[in-house]
């Protein structure tokens, strides 16, 4: 056993989805290196894995260069809430692009094999419904979203050409939104915020009209669809959407969230933020006959098992 674990390095390894992806390689028998800056991540979502003598959590920051010896790179480090990746613009800039250049050497030097974590913000505000790989997106190089954005797609280039000038085994994933246990509660992201608020009995922040779509992936398909992906042969480079399918307007997901919370709460309309795509949904068929992966969980299940994570979350702070 000992002879055939992989030793694996997950980067944002405290955050939201790197905590579960550090939690499934572990349970499949690898020896898992997070490494994390703790921006956005948190000791308490890695806690309950450091009995194992399998896990090794590095405070570490990836716009730095990494000295390891690993077989596989999951790169996920990165601010992914709206307001978190714009509190410091510059530096989501440089985590991605800087990040994408230290980890993309680290796997040339090692010959590891390496993922990335991009996402369907690169198609910006799409223009194609659903997005297939091939859409080369609508983003606004300037406005407040585009650190973000510009950063993941330069991080895909930067992996394409590691892969053509290289040889570097890359995989690319575009991950959709994605929801479940683990997400910070004050990260303002839809999903948690809108729980948050019905728990509390609080107003229900809905931005502009709340016409607007998305599709929401529990953690649990999405984790499946990555370990799916780095399991791949070397010609299967991506890019590949990761992501659910079933789509839905905000407002109706607000609704949702009230009736399954049987909350008081009111919605309230705040201002769109700007560049707030208007439409997003991935098509999946390339992941489907891949991967022969598609996500399991539908959104009424996963929307009770994050409603119960954020209720003993609220439980303890009161009791705190
Ligand atoms: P998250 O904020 O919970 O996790 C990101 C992690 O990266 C955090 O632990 C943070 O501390 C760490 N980090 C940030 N900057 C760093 C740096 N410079 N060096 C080291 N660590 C750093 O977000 P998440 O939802 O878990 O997202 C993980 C990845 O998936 C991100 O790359 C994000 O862009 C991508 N993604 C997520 C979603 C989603 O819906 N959750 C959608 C699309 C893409
Ligand atoms: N949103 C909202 N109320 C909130 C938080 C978000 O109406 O309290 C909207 C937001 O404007 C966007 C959608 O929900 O249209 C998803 O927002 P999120 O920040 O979760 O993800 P992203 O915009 O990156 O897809």
């Amino acid at each position: 056993m000992t002879l055939t674990r992989k030793r694996v390095l997950v980067t944002g390894g405290a955050g939201f989805l790197g905590s579960h992806l550090c939690e499934r390689l572990l349970d499949e028998g690898n020896d898992v290196l997070c490494v994390d800056n703790y921006f956005t991540g948190r000791k308490d979502n890695i806690a309950h894995l450091l009995d194992s003598k399998y896990f090794e959590a590095h405070r570490h920051d990836v716009t730095l260069p990494l000295y390891v010896e690993v077989d596989e790179i999951y790169n996920l480090a990165c601010p992914a809430s709206p307001i978190h990746y714009q509190f410091d613009p510059v530096q989501t800039t440089k985590t991605s692009v800087l990040g994408a250049i230290n980890m993309l050497g680290l796997a040339k030097r090692v010959g590891a094999r390496i993922l990335q974590s991009s996402t369907s913000e690169v198609y910006g505000d799409p223009a194609v419904h659903p997005q297939t790989e091939d859409y080369r997106g609508n983003v606004n190089p300037l406005g407040p979203r585009a650190c973000y954005d510009e950063g993941k797609r330069c991080a895909e280039t930067l992996f394409f050409d590691y892969h053509r000038q290289h040889k570097t085994h890359i995989k690319v994933a575009r991950v959709f939104n994605t929801y479940g246990p683990r997400m910070h509660p004050n990260d303002g992201r839809v999903v948690s915020n809108f729980i948050v608020q019905a728990l509390r009995g609080d107003d229900i922040t809905l931005y502009g009209d709340g016409r607007q779509t998305r599709a929401f992936c529990y953690v649990d398909d999405l984790i499946d669809g990555l370990i799916r992906l780095m399991g791949t042969p070397a010609d299967v480079v991506g890019p590949m959407n990761i992501g659910n399918p079933h789509e839905i307007s905000v407002v109706d997901l607000a609704e949702q969230v009230i009736r399954m919370t049987k909350s008081t709460s009111k919605i309230v309309f705040r201002p769109l933020p700007q560049d707030d795509p208007t439409q997003r949904c991935p098509d999946i068929g390339y992941a489907n006959r891949t991967l022969g992966w598609e996500p399991r969980i539908p959104l009424d299940v996963g929307l009770q098992r994050t409603i119960s994570y954020f209720e003993s979350v609220i439980a303890q702070r009161l009791e705190h």
